[in-house]
């Protein structure tokens, strides 16, 4: 056999993303989209194609789509058309749905993903087209294959990706974006569980250096980050082996298996669909003045990348930091709003509130599944608490008690502190005290330090916080524990 290494092979991949628009109503009818209503409950004559019925359009579908086409700097036609993609499935009653083919709404555009070694990379965006989701079927084995027609019509946009992408990383990282900038926008939930976000992966390989693409397979059913990830890594493989070996990629659909950790074929394309586009008759088409146009991008919000590189410079935080806060916008939000919250903003006390909020709110979140609209520490009062550790009114130990009580009483950090007594003591006469207890309890400590163990320093000074309650300002101790023990600080450093 012919030896060949992975890394004479460079992978190609193309994404196609659905998102589900988060309107209240369906794309061509007045049913609910609500998720998880009872089967076949959301349902009319419209989205169930009875004969006869026609669709009308949700002006919300062509707003949210245009401000992701516009997030992503696709153009926008003035004027685009609906058609038809015909297949017959059980869960497809039309048996077609509306989708664009030509003249798709937008096209054209790029996400922006960040490297990491901290340099981006323009993903492009051939296309961004509305459509309207097919029911779903639940392989039940105990009964057989039940139909749920309530997703039937819900309105998707399908974003298709140029094929710049070379490896699952940047793969991942493009799908991140995607789904960070849905969420920013505002127009989906961005559930890959749910199926709110779905994908797709269109990848080949081809000889490093070569400037012709291979033949493509299409892997379905990722319904994670970690499962594009994986299905990407495996299937790349499996192209290259096939090729060392002197083999052909044989261009086909293949069904990501999770459990297997591999992919098996689905159809060639020998039996690839043929969805017989035509223009859909029922629907004028979709025309966009440039008024619209210009509306919705003058209310875009302003969009992930940007505010992070925001955020680094206008509060001095860490790229890191900034990149965790901005993950969502709400939490960008409670960030920004607690920095306005401060009396005497520094830098030194931004970072203190990305800490917190790096550490232990996104910690309580996580354990109890809420977000930071539910988070019950409101920002002026985590401001508060930053403040009183600031300005050394309350030690580190001490302000993580008081957060801890925080997340249960409504009072504000100062009146807890006040209340409890918690203020940090910097009383140097009742401090010494202290000190002297720590020496005399533990009489080898003196000479052990002396002797060059400097670490019984931080013993000793933890040994103050403990007769203190914590509230013994801890850079006073060490202060007074090194001048009896007769050292320099630069020394004990
Ligand atoms: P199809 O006609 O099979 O649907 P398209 O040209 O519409 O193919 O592309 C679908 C997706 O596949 C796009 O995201 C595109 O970037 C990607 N793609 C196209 N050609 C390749 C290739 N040779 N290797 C990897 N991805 C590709
Ligand atoms: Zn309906
Ligand atoms: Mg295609």
């Amino acid at each position: 056999m012919q030896s060949v290494h992975t890394g004479d092979y460079e992978a190609v991949i193309g994404l196609e993303v659905h998102a589900q628009l988060l309107t209240a109503t369906k794309a061509f009818c007045r049913c609910s989209t609500q998720y998880g209503a009872a089967p076949n409950t959301n349902v009319c004559p419209v989205c169930l194609g009875h004969p006869g019925a026609l669709p009308v359009l949700n002006r919300q579908v062509v707003e949210f789509t245009l401000r992701m086409g516009l997030a992503t700097g696709c153009t926008i036609r003035p004027r685009s058309r609906f058609a038809r993609k015909n297949y017959f499935y059980p869960d497809l009653p039309k048996g077609y749905q509306i989708s664009q083919y030509e003249d798709p709404i937008c096209y054209g555009g790029f996400v922006e993903i960040e490297l990491e070694d901290g340099t981006t990379k323009r993903i492009g965006i051939t296309r961004i087209h509305m459509e309207e989701d097919a029911g779903k079927s639940i392989h039940d084995h105990d009964v057989d294959t039940l139909i749920d027609l309530n997703r039937c019509g819900v309105p998707l946009i399908e974003i298709v990706s140029e094929p710049d992408i070379r490896s699952p990383g940047e793969a991942v990282l493009y799908l991140q974006a995607i789904r960070q900038l849905l969420m920013y926008l505002g127009i989906c939930d961005g559930n890959m569980e749910e199926g709110s976000l779905r994908c797709d992966a269109n990848v080949s390989v081809r000889r490093r250096g070569s400037d012709r693409f291979g033949t493509k397979t299409e892997v379905k059913n990722l319904n994670s980050f970690r499962n594009v990830e994986r299905a990407l890594a495996y299937e790349i493989e499996r192209q290259i082996a096939v090729l060392a070996q002197g083999g052909t990629i044989e261009q086909e659909t293949r069904m990501w298996d999770a459990s297997s950790g591999s992919t098996r074929p689905m159809r060639s394309k020998e039996f690839a669909h043929d969805y017989r586009y035509f223009p859909e008759p029922d629907l004028v088409p979709v025309e966009v003045s440039a008024e619209w146009i210009e509306r919705v991008r003058a209310e875009l919000p302003e969009l992930p990348l940007a505010r992070k590189r925001r955020l680094q410079e206008q509060y001095g935080i860490p790229a890191y930091d900034a990149g965790i806060l901005i993950a969502e916008r709400s939490l960008a939000d409670y960030f920004e709003r607690a920095c306005g919250a401060l009396r005497e903003p520094s830098p030194e006390r931004y970072k203190l509130i990305s800490n917190w909020i790096m550490t232990e709110v996104l910690r309580i979140l996580g354990e109890r599944k809420i977000d930071i609209g539910s988070f019950p520490i409101e920002p002026e009062r985590l401001a508060e608490l930053v403040e009183l550790q600031a300005q050394r009114t309350i030690s580190s130990r001490i302000a993580k008690e008081l957060f801890a009580e925080l997340l249960s009483s409504p009072a504000r950090p100062s009146e807890l502190v006040a209340e409890r007594g918690m203020v940090q003591v910097s009383d140097a006469g009742y401090l010494e005290q202290l000190v002297e207890r720590a020496l005399s309890e533990n009489p080898d400590t003196i000479e052990k330090y002396r002797a060059g163990k400097v670490a019984v320093l931080g013993f000793l000074v933890g040994q103050v916080m403990k007769y203190s309650q914590g509230k013994a300002n801890p850079e006073l101790v060490r202060t007074l524990l090194l001048e009896r023990l007769g050292h320099s600080d630069a020394l004990a450093r």
